[in-house]
């Protein structure tokens, strides 16, 4: 103690030069770097947090994690990490790391053992099924697991527990674009790759903020060198990613089809539309363009309130260039219509033939780490590699290879996961159990979530971190190794499968997603039966590769070492003959899919829609006169259970603040950095910070979504897309007032 307060003390007068921090060494790998982050060993990895897939080493001393480094051979990138990236070796060794099971007894949680835990699960949600049915059970999965963890546990899910009630958090971030591609190509699986934006003549970032949530992929965009080059971003805010824009398109809140339809009426107008490509390779253009008759550049420009000038610089700019890379993110996907926006997109993407080909694709840029995985391999929306459970042929495939029945296999999806909250409303679903998610911060009007909460008979969350405000409301808490400390793939946006490894062990008695997997099966004795022989997560890689083999996401080329030694490999990569140095070369180069034009659907062509915008579910009025947009920043990772113990991040962005445009505080009397309150028919937020920001439309607010302790989903609408039910987050009804102290 002594010695602290004389540390400070010296520190404070200049006396503690802080050597053992800045002390500088050689390292072996890296040279100079602060001594004390000098590592015994360094693995490498790939980052746990978005869906770039950033290759890095993690520095390991005394069996623990002491430094970062950027993995300058990964092609991904080449060594540069964002701030997460930078600092996500201190999301491993926390205080509130979870290190046992829990079970709670009269409102407190007690330790148990992993045994008593699991029979403890079984046994309440077997009572559950007894009662109501094999579907009183559902499960809610993350982004955030290794592919082979998926898998494990779609299989789990559908055949040990029976129930088809499961579904990813990755419903609440990219279903969207899903079901988007699902419509428009016949199959999922983002076309494009990161090589398109350096080679792209035109890139088009429509409500995608990547400066922001996805840093690294500007370095892709400042590394095209095209003098020529255009970047054009649409969004409601002038975002980071905005600043950088050679055209950027500041349209109101849901006038994106608006927008996309006027573009495509000027592109029929000029003719700058690609005819050869739309007859041989696509059906339904001339319904399409009869629906793209009211969307004169006039009309346009007075629902989107852009300039017609804007408007035809646009379209031009897209119609005259060679190649074309339009990217989207949450700005799309938060929408209760967009799968429609995406299918728009796809549409402009086929008419001016900018899919399959160098630098041009409809691309949606993912959220998590492996959003990929789930979509590739579970059994949430589809069944595993890209298989529709509503085509026999496709689920007597998954019961071959599972070697049970095809009457076992649903005839059609379960309950996606805010229709499962809905059937636990409805007192139909009475057991959940969510792994690696917070929706006690991450759904939309949370007090509808609590109230379902409330209605639950057994709730197991299993997660590394506790206490989250989800965990608080667990009945049973399983504790999981997390990112850094077990094994297996991730899936990035461009469909680069990435190695992932452990570097130290996790905490206490947690285990890993697998082994927890296993260790179930093996106590509803099914073991035997779904996992026979199985030891690691490389057992159900090998059926995954098998599984995958000949479908559009191929995997069966692919091994651990091949994936490790060029640092990535983008599916499809099918068996090869090649082997060695030319089998390497072969797993390097980038890979694009419909390269032929030969798309996922029956008659092999791709389908264009018409899309019409619908009215919002709730528009300002003179109660609730502000739009809230909702969105995140760079320093955050969605809940904060892994960024908010992080000082280094939770100085740079330690609370939540509420954005809006000088015109509209000056009427409302309000000042930059004063507390306010923010009210939705929902529910409120208080004590919130106001900064005021030309950055923003008048009419509208933005508020972050990481901090529970304001959370924003307390505002939030739940309207969900019809195809993919995905929430609205983007846009509802909001007033803002001073906060006054009770
Ligand atoms: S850009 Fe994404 S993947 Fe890359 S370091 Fe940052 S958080 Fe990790």
């Amino acid at each position: 103690m002594i010695q602290k307060i004389y540390g400070k003390f010296a520190n404070f007068i200049g006396l503690d030069h802080l050597a053992e921090k800045y002390t500088y060494d050689q390292d072996e790998q890296f040279g100079f770097m602060a001594k004390n982050k000098i590592p015994e060993k360094w693995v490498a990895t790939t980052c746990g947090y978005c869906s770039v897939g950033c290759g890095l080493h993690i520095g390991v001393r005394d069996g623990k994690a002491v430094s970062i480094k950027g993995d300058s051979g990964h092609l991904v990138n080449y060594g540069k990490l964002c701030p997460k990236g930078l600092s996500e070796h201190y999301t491993l060794d926390t205080a509130d790391r979870l290190r046992h099971p829990l079970l709670k007894h009269n409102n407190k949680f007690n330790k148990v053992t992993w045994d008593d835990a699991l029979g403890i699960m079984l046994d309440q949600f077997r009572k559950i099924q007894d009662q109501y049915g094999p579907e009183g059970i559902g499960v809610i999965s993350t982004g955030q697991m290794v592919t082979e963890e998926y898998y494990t546990l779609g299989k789990l899910v559908q055949l040990g527990f029976g129930t088809k009630n499961y579904d990813g958090n990755t419903t609440l971030c990219m279903s969207t674009a899903v079901a988007g591609y699902k419509r428009s190509f016949g199959s999922d699986g983002p076309p494009g790759a990161y090589e398109d934006l350096r080679l792209a003549d035109c890139i088009f970032l429509i409500g995608a903020n990547i400066a922001e949530n996805h840093p690294i992929l500007t370095c892709w965009l400042d590394a095209n060198e095209n003098p020529d080059r255009h970047l054009i971003v649409a969004d409601p805010r002038a975002t980071k990613t905005a600043m950088m824009s050679d055209i950027f398109l500041p349209l109101k809140p849901r006038t994106d089809i608006t927008l996309l339809n006027g573009i495509m009426h000027i592109l029929i107008m000029e003719g700058l539309y690609d005819k050869d490509y739309i007859d041989k390779h696509t059906v339904g253009f001339r319904e399409m363009v009869e629906g793209l008759n009211p969307y004169t550049p006039e009309y346009v420009s007075e629902q989107t309130g852009l300039s017609i000038t804007l408007i035809y610089n646009t379209a031009l700019t897209i119609g005259k260039a060679k190649s074309v890379f339009t990217a989207w993110t949450m700005g799309v996907n938060h929408s209760d219509q967009g799968t429609e926006t995406v299918n728009a997109i796809n549409n402009l993407s086929l008419m001016t033939g900018n899919i399959g080909k160098v630098g041009s694709a409809p691309f949606s840029i993912t959220g998590q780490c492996n959003a990929m995985g789930t979509r590739e391999t579970s059994c949430t929306s589809s069944l595993p590699g890209y298989r529709d459970f509503t085509k026999q042929e496709d689920r007597e495939d998954i019961a071959r290879f599972w070697g049970v029945e095809e009457s076992r296999i649903p005839t059609s999806r379960g309950l996606a996961y805010p229709d499962i909250i809905e059937a636990v409303i409805q007192e139909k679903i009475k057991g959940l159990w969510i792994l690696g998610t917070n929706p006690l911060v991450s759904f939309p009007n949370q007090h509808l979530l609590e109230e379902a909460f409330s209605r639950l008979d057994f709730l197991v969350v299993q997660d590394g971190y506790h206490p989250t405000p989800t965990t608080k409301w667990a009945d049973l808490i399983l504790p999981t190794a997390i990112w850094g400390e077990k094994e297996g793939t991730y899936t990035n946006s461009e469909r680069r499968v990435s190695k992932v490894n452990k570097a130290v062990d996790p905490p206490g008695e947690a285990k890993s997603d697998f082994d927890i997997f296993l260790a179930i099966a093996r106590k509803l004795g099914v073991e035997d039966q779904l996992f026979p022989g199985w030891h690691s997560v490389s057992d159900a890689f090998e059926e995954w590769k098998k599984v995958s083999k000949g479908r559009l996401c191929d995997y069966s080329g692919m091994s651990y070492e091949l994936i490790e030694s060029v640092k990535g490999i983008q599916w499809p990569f099918p068996e090869s003959k090649l082997s060695g140095e030319g089998l390497a070369k072969e797993a390097a180069q980038t890979r694009r899919l419909y390269t032929d034009g030969q798309f996922q659907t029956k008659d092999r062509k791709a389908i264009f829609y018409k899309v019409e915008p619908k009215p919002l579910p709730e528009t300002p009025n003179d109660e609730y006169p502000f739009y809230l947009n909702t969105g995140r920043t760079v320093e955050h990772w969605h809940t904060r259970t892994k960024t908010g113990n992080i000082d280094l991040l939770e100085r740079l962005s330690p609370e939540a603040w509420v954005e809006m445009n000088p015109k509209d505080a000056q009427q409302l009397g309000l000042k930059t950095d004063e507390k306010i309150r923010v009210v939705s028919q929902r529910g409120e937020i208080e004590k919130i910070t106001l900064r005021i920001t030309e950055t923003i439309g008048q009419g509208q607010i933005f508020i972050p979504f990481h901090w529970h302790e304001t959370n924003v989903n307390n505002l939030t609408i739940n309207a969900f897309d019809p195809f993919s039910r995905e929430p609205n987050f983007k846009q509802c009804a909001v007033k803002v007032e001073k906060y006054q102290q009770e």
